[in-house]
């Protein structure tokens, strides 16, 4: 037989993917990675799913960018798969790391001193570490001195952490997700575990297999469905119609956790009296879901000794995501069930350190740590901190990502710096965002490879991937965890702390950190609630979950025992009424479009559909159609049809699926060749401004051309 290669070293990390943040270990021979195992961390126990597991060589891929770009004078910016990989020097030119970097940083500034600080904006990405999310909001806010900063929370969990923050005074979890071992009942509302958070799923179907009351709410059938109790496949978009029926009935079958309300919380005569109108026979109709079913899930959850709420981007990608959280967030304050193992709210987070970026600062109008930039005391620390003279930070709240996009159309923001983020194939009305950003005056994208974004930069630096970088990231759970370094970028690809720190130069900030450990210690002392996370320790024992105040202190994976960070300890009922998706199906656009993810495949596709083992699982882009509105349409399962809304269109196969409801279709947002954010609706929530795509308007015909 052939004798395998055997590594010539292992190397502890975690997955580069979702948010659930498995423990896993590179085996690695010659500067490269052989295969990757599961180890036996707090969030996986060894285990691993398809993207973890074989998920890697993207890290080895040939068209890594190995050498910084500088786009030629008369190259026109054209949309991505209109360039060749092979002719990508058609459009660039290869230049030195000193003259890219100085293009880059002299543009930026020039823009900051004639346009103003609010002509500038940087993404961050929820790919990186703790670190890189921390320094690059620091260069945006000190260096570009503007709170114009985001990354793609703002399209996943914004509207959830908005009225987490609003309600309990916090924005993460409160329980685990191992604690579903522990509950009596679990509500999976608007998710797809065992597609976006795979092992986090074999957690929920042990439960279930072991006695849990398993509660699946959505729209869609997944995988879950067939271990579930009950299956609430309630109509798209209705949502707090159906939450509202659940507090209705728990209100007047005198199921409410008197005690707690009195001694918790504040706001719930208002919630009580706003329910009066949602009672399960009046939102049977509207929810499609009977009124005994309303009734008998609600005694269910109210009355459990634990109950547990998760839930994903199907309640938040909506212009009522922030309603949507308040009703989750009220049922369980009503009920009591939260402040206990086994209770509680777990908004599942999707990428690796989207929760981590965020607490890092990599948001608009918040400092590291959720602390306001419009607070002045909040002001103050940071300058402190920073070692800046006092009324330096901008007391502005910056713009949101969506935003972002209409400023540059209105002619407001000229240069923009992406680290790690592909906004023209994530953002809403895709079409729009390209537009948007190759009007940009100058635009620097800093990448592993020639994104769709990176296509539209004027300068492209080239970064590291995940396995050739050592820093923290935070998983779901509020876990933070050490990725570890196993192996070297290719060519002249540098690392992504390294290219930070040379743009802050440049605009003129004078920052000399050496080791990633640096950072992090500077991080931990401005930001309360990691505070007692020593690198030192990180590098003992991989994982430390926060709140950890003081060194010593082991963490808290279950909060908010005994009172909620906000005023008085107590947490705010706040009532939602019902509000339409921005565009409903008429007789022009007569179906309903949802966007997501496959389970092979991550986000806009970049790493996963250029490792080798996802690729050759799903190649091609899909739409997932009900086969009677297949056959209605006269597609049959593998042919072409397109998909077209007032924004867009795009031409992909069909597939026959029975998950989605009839009328509904659902599409990865994976594809370049079929990019389908250019047909979704960048109509957002007012409060989070998370735009909604989980929701619009199309039409699809037979045929087309891909
Ligand atoms: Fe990675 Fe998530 Fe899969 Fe775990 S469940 S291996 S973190 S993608």
């Amino acid at each position: 037989g052939v004798a395998l290669p055997v590594p010539d070293k292992q190397v502890d990390s975690v997955c580069p993917y979702c948010g659930v943040g498995c423990q896993l270990t590179y085996n690695v021979k010659d500067d490269k990675i052989l295969f990757v195992e599961g180890r036996d961390g707090p969030a996986n126990h060894g285990r691993l799913c398809v993207k973890g597991r074989y998920g890697f060589d993207y890290a080895h891929h040939p068209q890594r960018l190995t050498k910084p770009l500088i786009r030629r004078a008369d190259a026109p910016k054209v949309p991505h798969q209109t360039i060749d990989p092979d002719r990508v020097l058609d459009y660039f030119r290869e230049a030195s790391w000193e003259e890219a970097l100085e293009l880059a940083g002299s543009k930026l500034r020039g823009i900051r001193d004639t346009k103003g600080p609010n002509a500038l904006v940087g993404f961050g990405s929820a790919k990186g570490s703790n670190e890189e999310a921390y320094l690059f909001q620091k260069l945006v806010r000190t260096g570009f001195r503007t709170n114009n900063v985001d990354h793609c929370t703002r399209l996943c969990h914004a509207s959830s952490v908005s009225a987490l923050l609003e309600g309990i005074g916090s924005g993460a979890v409160s329980n685990p997700v191992m604690d579903v071992t522990k509950a009596e009942v679990i509500i999976v509302i608007g998710a797809n575990p065992t597609v976006n958070h795979p092992v986090a799923a074999t957690w929920m179907k042990n439960a279930a297999k072991n006695g849990t009351k398993l509660i699946v709410m959505d729209p869609r059938k997944s995988d879950l469905t067939r271990l579930a109790y009950r299956h609430l496949q309630f109509k798209p978009d209705t949502d707090v119609a159906m939450l509202n029926a659940l507090m209705h009935v728990i209100v007047h079958e005198g199921l409410v956790a008197k005690e707690f309300i009195e001694d918790r919380t504040t706001g719930y005569e208002d919630l009580k009296k706003n329910l009066v109108g949602y009672s399960p026979e009046e939102m049977a109709p509207i929810c499609g879901i009977d009124a005994e079913t309303l009734r008998e899930t609600a005694r269910l959850y109210a009355t459990s000794k634990g109950s547990m709420i998760l839930w994903g981007m199907g309640v938040s990608q909506h212009v009522h995501g922030t309603d949507n959280a308040r009703c989750l967030i009220a049922l369980s304050l009503m009920t009591g069930q939260i402040g206990r193992p086994g209770t509680g709210l777990h908004p599942l987070r999707g990428q690796n350190n989207v929760q981590g970026a965020s607490d890092a600062g990599l948001i608009p109008m918040m400092f590291p740590d959720y602390q306001k930039v419009a607070d002045p005391e909040a002001r103050a620390r940071f300058e402190k901190h920073w070692k800046l003279k006092p009324g330096t930070l901008d007391a502005q709240p910056g713009l949101t990502v969506v935003e972002v996009m209409h400023a540059i159309a209105a002619g407001k923001v000229h240069g923009m710096y992406i680290m790690g983020e592909n906004p023209a194939m994530s953002d809403p009305d895709a079409n729009h965002a390209r537009e948007a950003l190759a009007k940009l005056e100058h635009l620097v994208v800093q990448d592993i490879f020639l994104t769709e974004t990176a296509c539209l930069a004027d300068v492209v630096l080239p970064a590291s991937a995940f396995p050739e970088k050592t820093g923290t990231f935070t998983n779901t759970d509020r876990l933070v965890q050490l990725g570890r370094q196993a192996v070297n970028p290719p060519g002249d690809a540098k690392q992504d702390l390294w290219i930070i720190q040379e743009i802050a130069r440049r605009v003129g900030l004078d920052w000399n950190y050496g080791h990633v450990s640096e950072v992090f210690d500077e991080m931990r002392h401005g930001m309360p609630s990691i505070s007692g996370i020593t690198w030192d320790r990180l590098e003992r024992e991989s994982a430390v979950t926060y709140p950890c105040t003081h060194e010593g202190d082991p963490g808290e994976p279950v909060v908010f025992i005994d009172d909620f960070p906000r005023e008085g300890g107590r947490a705010q009922f706040v009532p939602a009424d019902i509000i339409p998706a921005a565009e409903r199906p008429d007789t022009e656009y007569p179906m309903v479009l949802i966007t997501g993810r496959q389970l092979e495949h991550w986000h806009t596709g970049s790493m996963t559909r250029r490792a080798t083992v996802l690729d050759a699982i799903e190649p091609d882009p899909v739409a997932l159609v009900h086969p009677l509105d297949l056959e209605r349409l006269g597609v049959k399962p593998g042919e072409l049809l397109t998909i077209e809304s007032r924004r867009g269109k795009v031409t992909l196969y069909g597939r026959a699926d029975e998950t989605s409801p009839r009328g509904a279709v659902f599409v990865p947002f994976c594809y370049y060749e079929a990019a389908i954010n250019r047909v979704t609706n960048d109509a957002f929530d007012p409060v989070a401004k998370i735009p909604e795509l989980k929701y619009c308007a199309i039409r699809i015909t037979a045929g087309g051309t891909p």
